[in-house]
């Protein structure tokens, strides 16, 4: 099983590579860089959780409020082993760039809590979640930080993360997104980054000359974003031709029935072993020859050692941080076109702000209108990428840092605390 290659850089340090190209062209002061590099507020928390077994274990939690210039701080709680302080930094920070880009009234942020959810009873899930609820309380609040579901976390723990808020400070719907609609969660919001990352595709497309219909991709990961996005991508007729989880791989050149997948899925919890395919490893996955490699789990999954034998036109980064920086340079120079996170896999966010908006209104909206409203920002997000990458000759990653990084430090100026 790939996991993510281990580099000297932190993923923190990483994504500050992406920022000091952005904060370079666009001339900051190196006040201002270190202000936008920096994370705000950092909480890190002991979680003592009684298991199953009478046991009491402390998990170790933290927050990462990395920059609010522009608005509540807003991300995900991610439940992973891996889920130190570096790699909740890089992702607080990239949220920053995201909510920028993406041009929603939202700051930076995230959470992790290194654990294993799998290895965990729902019982025990549940525990944890209330606890670390509690202990991030004093910086958590609608009008403060937002926090949402992330690897390993869901629709489930939100609402565990909502009581839990609730008891203290009363009902408080708009205390995280991502909620099941029972509870003020959005619809649309679990598709949402899977879709917006179809909207992205549909969109690069007409500039690649690629026709989504008969093209064919490979997905890292059947979570929340990778699952949606290869349904979606089924249902518009683009050839699914491998999908692996941490539990194996599904190959079969000519397609997967992603509906039929969806169903093994739910049985076995895993994509390995589905009727008709052969197994596949992520290594594997990584080095097929395809128009779409969509990388859709944990970040540095694409690095420098694979990022040479890669055959696909385009990646597609649906995951946090899935390309080093190395292999960002690799792919590049390789001519392969790729597709960076903080636009890709934005649709989460931004039905996350729906969410939050019709929580402050206590309403509900229909589907077609909150799909209505994640197609036109996604695509008007990436009309702006595309019209910077053609007016400076840069890749798409560094457009989208260029317009994220610029928001940020445009409202940093104007509220005038530097
Ligand atoms: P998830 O926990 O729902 O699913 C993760 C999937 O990745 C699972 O299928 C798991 O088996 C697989 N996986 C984990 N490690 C793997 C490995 N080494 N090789 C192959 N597969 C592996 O998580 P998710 O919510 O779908 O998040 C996936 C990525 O998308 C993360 O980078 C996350 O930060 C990002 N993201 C999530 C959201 C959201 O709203 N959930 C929004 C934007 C971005």
């Amino acid at each position: 099983m790939a996991t993510a290659a281990k580099s000297k850089l932190s993923a923190f340090d990483e994504v500050n590579i992406f920022f000091d190209k952005a904060a370079e062209r666009l001339d900051l002061d190196n006040g201002v860089r270190d202000l936008l590099r920096q994370p705000w507020r950092e909480l890190e928390v002991s979680l003592p959780v009684r298991m199953d077994d009478g046991r009491i274990k402390v998990f170790h939690g933290y927050r990462v409020q990395h920059n609010g210039a522009r608005g509540p701080f807003k991300g995900g709680v991610r439940f992973h082993p891996n889920a130190d302080k570096n790699e909740v930094r890089a992702l607080a920070s990239l949220m920053t760039w995201k909510t920028g880009l993406m041009d929603i009234p939202f700051g930076g942020a995230k959470g992790g809590v290194q654990c294993d959810p799998r290895a965990m009873s729902e019982g025990e899930q549940n525990r944890l979640t209330r606890r670390y609820t509690q202990s991030i309380d004093p910086i958590i609040g609608v009008n403060q930080d937002i926090p949402a579901p992330d690897l390993g976390t869901n629709s489930q723990t939100m609402a565990w993360m909502m009581d839990s808020y609730s008891q203290v400070h009363g009902h408080t719907p708009g205390i995280v997104t991502g909620k099941p609609v029972e509870l003020g969660g959005s619809v649309g919001r679990d598709a949402a980054p899977g879709r917006g990352a179809v909207y992205v595709m549909n969109e690069a497309c007409k500039d690649l000359e690629i026709a989504l219909e008969g093209s064919t991709a490979a997905v890292q990961g059947f979570g929340q974003v990778g699952s949606w996005t290869a349904r979606l991508l089924h249902e518009r007729g683009c050839k699914v031709i491998a999908v692996t989880d941490v539990g194996g791989g599904a190959y079969n050149p000519n397609g997967i029935d992603v509906g039929d997948l969806l169903l093994h899925h739910a049985t076995v919890g895993t994509v390995n072993g589905m009727p008709g395919t052969d197994a596949i490893t992520t290594e594997e996955l990584m080095e097929l020859k395809c128009d779409f490699l969509i990388p859709a789990a944990i970040e540095r999954a694409i690095h420098e050692r694979n990022a040479p034998k890669v055959k696909a036109k385009v990646i597609v980064e649906a995951a946090n941080h899935p390309t080093t920086p190395e292999a960002d340079d690799i792919l590049n120079d390789r001519g392969i076109t790729v597709l960076p996170d903080i636009l890709v896999n934005a649709g989460g966010v931004v039905v996350s702000e729906l969410e939050w908006t019709q929580n402050l209104y206590q309403h509900q909206w229909e589907l077609n209108r909150v799909n209505e409203e994640l197609k036109k920002k996604m695509t008007s997000a990436y009309a702006k990428v595309r019209e910077v990458v053609g007016q400076k000759a840069i890749t798409y990653r560094e457009a989208a840092f260029l317009v994220g990084v610029g928001r940020v430090a445009s409202v940093v100026k104007l509220r005038g605390f530097i």
